[in-house]
């Protein structure tokens, strides 16, 4: 019998890879999960071909000494742990199994397993089976949570065990099972705002919604619509580009803080037109009729929703993408040099 992991736990657990994810993390998917545990000062990470060096030691006496052919952690008592972890094993290093390895043993350490048993190490038969597959089950958990998160797997709509491994970058194994949890995790939450996946989503947020336009190489964050901001083409695709067409300044209801037109800077007052000439100082989409009613960005020259020009645009407040003579190529030194020596 192995005792499930209690939903409130399940909470504190989710908690604790919010915060490892938000400390050391950068939001990308496959998580990086190395530079992670890098980035703890109280962990090191060391390989068992190391270990094998410095011990002149064979591969076999290795294995045996670590009674793990995948990896474990090793608690000082104090504040320091060590994860000492395959990296001679071609199949763990190909399948990506060392990852998984890799987050499960962080997952020990952020859980304060070590600490729990008061043990420097959690062998097997040191502890009684209950507890032993218990915190394994906790640790892969933890694994699990902070591999494959679901509100991307969503965003990106994975349909296949495939692409799963693929995009997380885990064992063809680990991803047969993870698959069948996404699957069972998609059809509970269809109507339901998880707090955690909430807060996952919005960790991602940058990541999930970066597109670029094949046309005229912006970098976008934009959420809905398939029109490109600033040249109208429906060329976006997702990842970075490498244009940047600068924004202008506003407050954070998306009304200019200096009207373009007459210089006026006394806009910090109700409404969307400047009082002294009249421009419309909110860039919105021209059409009335459009379903996008929010301020657009103060560089989008088109609705990313239907496409057609905004009210900036309109206004001569921008140049058409290619004419505009602040925006930079961020590949393109030269356009940098100016700028420093300004
Ligand atoms: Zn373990
Ligand atoms: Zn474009
Ligand atoms: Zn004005
Ligand atoms: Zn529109």
């Amino acid at each position: 019998m192995t005792l499930e992991i209690l939903n409130n736990r399940k909470v504190e657990i989710k908690n604790l890879v919010l915060l490892t994810l938000r400390n050391y993390g950068n939001p990308f998917v496959p998580v990086e999960i190395g530079n992670i545990i890098r980035k703890m000062n109280n962990i090191k990470l060391i390989t068992y071909s190391s270990q094998m060096k410095k011990y002149h030691i064979s591969y076999e006496k290795m294995i045996l000494s670590a009674e793990t052919k995948d990896s474990y952690a090793v608690w000082d008592r104090k504040q320091r742990y060590c994860i000492y972890y395959n990296d001679m094993d071609s199949n763990i290093i190909q399948s990506h199994r060392v990852r998984w390895n890799l987050a499960h043993e962080l997952g020990h350490i952020v859980l304060q397993h070590h600490q729990y048993c008061n043990s420097d190490r959690l062998f097997r038969n040191s502890l009684d089976d209950n507890t032993y597959y218990y915190l394994e089950k906790e640790a892969d958990y933890f694994a699990q949570l902070i591999l494959v998160p679901h509100v991307v797997l969503s965003e990106f709509k994975i349909s296949s065990i495939d692409q799963l491994k693929t995009l997380c970058k885990i064992s063809r194994n680990a991803a047969k099972y993870r698959f069948q949890d996404y699957q069972k995790w998609k059809s509970s939450h269809i109507n339901i705002q998880d707090e955690y996946d909430q807060q996952l989503f919005q960790y991602y947020y940058n990541f999930l919604f970066k597109r670029h336009c094949q046309t005229c190489g912006a970098t976008l964050i934009q959420r809905y619509g398939d029109y490109c901001q600033i040249c109208g083409k429906k060329t976006l695709q997702w990842g970075n580009g490498n244009m940047f067409y600068p924004q202008l300044k506003t407050y954070t209801s998306g009304k200019l803080i200096v009207c373009p037109n007459c210089g006026n800077q006394e806009t910090n007052i109700l409404g969307e037109y400047c009082q002294i000439c009249g421009c419309h100082l909110v860039n919105r989409c021209n059409d009335l009729n459009c379903q996008c009613n929010y301020p657009l960005l103060t560089n989008a020259r088109y609705c990313p929703i239907c496409g057609g020009s905004t009210s900036f645009y309109n206004q001569y407040f921008l140049k058409d993408w290619y004419d505009d003579p602040d925006s930079m190529d961020v590949n393109d030194v030269s356009f940098y040099i100016p700028l420093y020596s300004r």
